[in-house]
Formats: C-alpha cells, sequence, structure tokens
C-alpha cells in the first residue's frame, strides 16, 4: 500500500475563494462527472468524492439545490440524501470493509463545514487505528489510496 502525505489539505482549507464561488455548485455545471470524481447523479442530490479525504472512500452527499441546511431542503431531497448515505455505506463496506464510518453533517462554519452555504454530508469510512498521531497533531491526514483509484473502484456501485 502506497503511503501519501496530503499537507497540501491544510492550505488549500484557508486560499480565499472568489466571492460567491460554491465548490458543489461549480462541479455540478460541469460535464464530465470522472474529472470532478461525481459517482452519481440523482432528481435531488448527488454524490462525489471529497478532494480532501480523511480517509480512503471519504464521500459526500448533497443536494443539487444551493441549500445550507436541512431545513431548506424538500422532503424528497432530505429522503434521497438518506438513500443515498445508505448506498454509500454498502458500497463503502463491501468495497474496502471498514471497521467502522462517521456519517455525518456539519452545519456552519463554526461547526467545522469546510464548504459553507451548501449542505453535504460526509461519508467515512474508519479503519482501527486510523485516528494516528500524525492527522491529531499536524492537520495531516494519511491517505493510502489516489482518488482516481478510488473513484473507478467506487463507480460501478453507484451506476443507474
Ligand atoms: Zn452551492
Amino acid at each position: 500500500m502506497d503511503i501519501l502525505f496530503s499537507p497540501w489539505r491544510y492550505g488549500y482549507m484557508h486560499e480565499p475563494k472568489p466571492e460567491g464561488f460554491c465548490a458543489l455548485c461549480h462541479i455540478q455545471s460541469q460535464t464530465r462527472d470522472e474529472n470532478n470524481f461525481i459517482l452519481h447523479r440523482g432528481q435531488n442530490a448527488a454524490v462525489v468524492l471529497n478532494l480532501y479525504p480523511y480517509t480512503t472512500g471519504h464521500l459526500m452527499i448533497f443536494p443539487l439545490r444551493h441549500l445550507a441546511d436541512l431545513n431548506s431542503c424538500s422532503a424528497a431531497a432530505r429522503t434521497e440524501i438518506i438513500e443515498l448515505a445508505s448506498r454509500a455505506e454498502a458500497a463503502l463496506q463491501s468495497e474496502y470493509h471498514p471497521d467502522g464510518m462517521n456519517v455525518g453533517i456539519n452545519l456552519g462554519r463554526a461547526a467545522g463545514a469546510g464548504i459553507v452555504g451548501h449542505l453535504h454530508l460526509h461519508v467515512v469510512p474508519r479503519w482501527q487505528g486510523d485516528a494516528n498521531f500524525v492527522s491529531v497533531i499536524g492537520e495531516t491526514r494519511v491517505i493510502p489510496e489516489d482518488l482516481v483509484r478510488t473513484y473507478a473502484r467506487l463507480r460501478p456501485y453507484f451506476n443507474s
């Protein structure tokens, strides 16, 4: 297994963005989903690989509309987000066999949201011992697999 460190993550998170820029709206506006690691586009929500994953297989599920919180979403969008979370859980379980998973939403910058203003639900596979010294101390995560490979492995689970 190749081990890759990603100290650039910290830099990215603190880069200034153009006014009004939303990464999740931006990738939707483009057509080549594989270039943006979009695994699935549904009627109201989509699934994408996190470009700065905490662990291999870190996914995000988000409403297609630029909405900040669950209350703003339609009931159909909320239902679809949970259905996709369930599908993500199953895909990650059969492909990566993690010991556990974190599934959750950070609402607002104070809660740790990296993309403020566009709701997204994280699905993060976890393995015993992955919260190691480096990640806790240095804001650096250990990433054992590159995104192109992860995309190729997970894409079949979301085709349809
Ligand atoms: Zn947006």
